[in-house]
């Protein structure tokens, strides 16, 4: 019975770390709408920061045309001094209408583009302030979360080494077998038979095989359920004794 008492003990704790385990995989689901949360209002902000740098560089560049638009006419008006005939004298004030025209449609053009600036301005304050307002909470929940994930890390390590410890007594190919049928029956690797039946799949145990756990020392398995098998008393055997 020696080697099935290790067996079970590394079976337990075995499954103490595949609970933990299991613990921590869903920690991060707490904050999965915290987190959706989040990354729209991020989303939304971006879009706002966007739609108000784009509309800042259009103000920019219509500035700047309507500024050398005027640099153009107080050219041209220097000029004119200079001019000799009536011909090109015309022309060149032709030309500076032209310019100024065209300008006050510039003029119009910036003054309905800086109406969508400032609206585009105050509705980036707004995003922020949402968006800032949501991820203060998410970052507290989240350096809680770290947290409490480091604390399961560590107990998981405790385990770990603990699981190598009780392995450490076994031979490493059973090891190896005891962890495969771990992974394949759900955690429970090692049952007891009674009855004539095992624990673990309920399927009758043939009476040379149930003697054979009686008496032998050896690891025996389930031809039913692969599991390792041992013999343990009813209550009826126990009190026959
Ligand atoms: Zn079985």
């Amino acid at each position: 019975m020696e080697q099935v008492k290790i067996l079970i003990d590394l079976q337990e704790v075995m499954c103490q770390a595949r609970r933990l385990e299991e613990e921590k995989q869903k920690i991060p689901l707490e904050v999965a709408d915290l987190k959706s949360l989040f990354e729209e209002r991020e989303a939304t902000f971006l879009a706002a920061e966007q739609e108000f740098e784009t509309l800042k560089q259009q103000r920019r560049e219509k500035e700047r045309e309507i500024e050398e638009e005027r640099d153009k006419v107080e050219r041209a008006k220097a000029k004119l001094m200079s001019i000799k005939t009536n011909k090109e004298y015309y022309a060149m004030l032709k030309e500076i209408e032209g310019t100024r025209r065209t300008n006050v449609a510039r003029e119009e053009e910036l003054l309905s583009l800086l109406v969508r600036y400032e609206e585009a301005e105050k509705r980036l304050a707004e995003r922020k302030a949402d968006l800032d307002e949501v991820s203060g909470k998410y970052r507290e929940r989240r350096v809680d979360i770290d947290a409490r994930m480091g604390t399961y890390d560590d107990d998981i390590g405790k385990l770990d080494a603990r699981r190598r410890q009780v392995a450490s007594k076994l031979d490493p190919s059973l090891v190896r077998r005891f962890e495969m049928i771990f992974e394949r029956r759900d955690g429970l690797a090692v049952v007891a038979a009674r009855n004539y039946s095992c624990t673990g799949c309920h399927m009758n145990i043939a009476p040379q095989l149930f003697n054979l756990l009686q008496r032998e020392d050896r690891i025996h398995t389930c031809p039913n359920c692969n599991r390792v098998v041992y013999y343990e008393a009813t209550e009826i055997e126990a009190a026959g004794e």
